[in-house]
């Protein structure tokens, strides 16, 4: 199909006053307040994508037996806009979530969407709500679309034959408010995040499901974060929580490759491609629990962190197992850790020439 799609247009009436956003906009936090429109795009069958539109944000109304209810038919991205310094916004790699959501909308039976869809999607929410993009340093608006099943009917045998893509959006202040914090993270050996032709190098809600009981665990042991292990020996470093994760060695960096248990990062790819810029080797590999500790221990490995669009880049400053624990380096954020991300936000705010054609202009 190759017919454009053309968005119906219907402005928010009740949008907020210019007060109500500075309050927001004061402290956004993260994904708690949203902005005043939200785009649709339905899909079915018979009609293939239609009915675009950017409405007022507001409550869904669906029947209870809908499919997404049940049987979580769903997929979700996640992105950011930037103010930059001469007060226009760009988005980071849009094309790069735009194809991540069809690799996930395959793996979850469901229908792709035009990749020009996506990003013009994106680029008429943040230009009707422009005034929701913070221009305090630092923060940004967090782009969520997102993709659920809405065919109603309790039937299993085949997927859904209705979709709904939709993108929300919502101001985020920075991660760290107060200098960039190590985080403490729990090796998680008694629950897997993923397995070998299960979903997890797609962007399912499912798995973060499956997730919130070992994150809840990592919590109660003391710590930030979990970090999943491999499904059968649970010695394989996969990701942490919702990142991904790099090990430092010197000027070497190893992140683990992309098995199919591990959600592709664009934050790591865009690491991998920097860490080059930078003059240090990159590499994709394996790590396992007992070299991480071994080299924390010899201190060939000297910095840990995790990456990813709503943190940057996380340092890891301790690591506890249910049999051992130990300290990142002397637990502090490390200089390989600081000017990657550095490198990164300078870019992303425009402070830094966009070399690689990452940035993507939109108004
Ligand atoms: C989204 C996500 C990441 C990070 O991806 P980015 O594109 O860098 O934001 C890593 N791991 C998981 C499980 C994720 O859902």
């Amino acid at each position: 199909m190759t017919t454009q799609l053309s968005f119906d247009v219907q402005l928010n009436q009740q949008a907020r006053t210019v007060a109500e956003r500075e309050q927001v906009l004061a402290s956004p936090g993260f994904g708690q307040t949203f902005t005043d429109h939200m785009i649709s795009i339905d899909w079915t069958d018979e009609r293939g994508w239609h009915g675009a539109r950017l409405e007022p944000y507001g409550p869904l109304l669906l029947d209870p037996a809908t499919s997404v209810f049940h049987y979580a038919q769903e997929l979700f991205e996640g992105l950011k806009a930037y103010r930059q310094p001469n007060g226009s916004i760009v988005a980071f790699r849009p094309y790069a979530n735009a194809a991540r959501f069809n690799t996930s909308a395959a793996r979850m039976a469901m229908p792709e969407l035009p990749e020009e869809t996506f990003v013009e999607s994106l680029e008429l929410l943040v230009r009707t709500d422009k005034d929701w993009v913070p221009s305090t340093e630092g923060h940004s608006l967090y782009l969520r679309p997102f993709m659920i099943a809405t065919q109603a009917g309790l039937g299993v045998n085949h997927p859904s034959r209705n979709y709904r893509y939709m993108v929300i959006a919502s101001p985020a202040a920075s991660y760290f408010s107060g200098g960039v914090q190590p985080v403490s993270v729990w090796l998680s050996t008694e629950y897997t995040r993923a397995a070998p032709g299960g979903t997890g190098f797609a962007k399912c809600g499912g798995n973060y499901a499956a997730a919130f009981l070992a994150q809840r665990q990592a919590v109660e042991e003391g710590c930030d974060q979990v970090v999943w292990l491999d499904a059968f020996e649970h010695r394989w470093v996969e990701e942490m929580g919702g990142m991904n994760l790099f090990f430092v060695f010197g000027d070497r960096l190893v992140t683990p490759a992309l098995t199919g248990t591990l959600l592709p990062g664009i934050t790591r790819d865009s690491i991998l491609t920097l860490a080059g810029d930078l003059g240090l080797k990159a590499e994709e590999g394996k790590i396992s629990i007992e070299e991480w500790q071994a080299g924390c221990e010899s201190g060939e490995l000297t910095e840990v962190f995790a990456c990813g669009t709503a943190a940057v880049v996380t340092p890891v400053g301790t690591v506890k197992g249910a049999d051992r624990s130990w300290t990142v380096g002397d637990g502090t954020p490390g200089p390989v850790t600081l000017k990657l991300r550095e490198e990164l936000v300078g870019i992303q705010f425009g402070a830094r020439p966009d070399t690689h054609n990452w940035v993507h202009k939109i108004c």
